[in-house]
């Protein structure tokens, strides 16, 4: 980050959409199962400048807890869900550090970015090769050069770097992906949203955000987090696969 990023860098504003996020938690604390999210989780939060990943016109608006364009009809997730996400990735079980986390649906970068603030080893995936491309100079540019990005169909995993402790998928799947749960180490999780495109408003939405646990003995638990309404994952373009 150059020096007058730095000097502009916002501390307040996250400050205080970090508190927005903690009281977003405590409201639905019935759906998380806890109170409150890992510390290491709202430490990482606190460290990326969010309104480096928003377009220009949106910089305004980049430390309310709300999701925003980004353009090609995509969206950069709401930032409480991206804690949520991070949590129930993460959370609990020693955060980041040595950690391999693999997240589908690069977008802005700003979820990669945040787990690579947990300390872990992020390799991201983005289906647009426009988003791709600029996403990947984006976190380059803001020192986080360190998370491995491609462009490709996120839903085939990324079998090179796998298995992974944990996979975030950061749009809608209307069925599990099979390669995803593959490329889970025993103990890991996974954490996909499930439902139809209906890209309704959150708590009148049908799709759920889910957790997948892979146990030591390789058996699989499901369970469900929250009501979600996320954009849906897609096919990209042939050529580009
Ligand atoms: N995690 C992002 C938010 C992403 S929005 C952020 O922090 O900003 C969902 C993203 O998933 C979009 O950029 C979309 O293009 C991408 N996407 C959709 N289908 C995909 C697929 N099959 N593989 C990889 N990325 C996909």
């Amino acid at each position: 980050m150059s020096d007058e990023d730095k000097a502009d860098d916002r501390a307040g504003e996250r400050r205080e959409m970090l508190r927005l996020i903690e009281s977003e938690a405590a409201e639905t604390a019935h759906w998380l199962g806890k109170q409150r999210l890992d510390p290491a989780v709202m430490e990482a939060l606190a460290r990326v400048p969010r309104h480096a990943f928003v377009p220009r016109r949106e910089a305004a608006q980049a430390y309310c807890n709300e999701p925003l364009p980004i353009g090609l009809g995509q969206t950069i997730s709401q930032p409480y869900i991206v804690a949520v996400m991070t949590d129930q990735a993460l959370g609990g079980s020693g955060v980041g550090p040595g950690c391999r986390v693999l997240e589908v649906g690069t977008g802005s970068g700003y979820q990669a970015a945040v787990l690579a603030e947990t300390g872990a080893e992020v390799w991201t995936i983005e289906a647009l090769p426009e988003l791709a491309a600029e996403v990947a100079e984006r976190l380059e540019t803001l020192g986080y050069g360190g998370i491995h990005c491609r462009q490709g169909d996120g839903a085939a995993g990324w079998p090179e770097a796998a298995p992974f402790d944990a996979i975030l998928v950061t749009a809608a799947a209307t069925a599990i992906p099979p390669a995803l749960v593959d490329q889970l180490k025993p103990g890991g999780r996974l954490i996909i949203p499930l439902g139809p495109p209906d890209g309704a408003v959150r708590f009148t939405s049908t799709q759920r955000l889910l957790r997948v646990d892979k146990a030591e003995n390789g058996g699989l638990s499901e369970r469900v987090i929250l009501p979600v309404a996320f954009v849906p994952l897609v096919t990209p373009p042939a050529e580009d696969r």
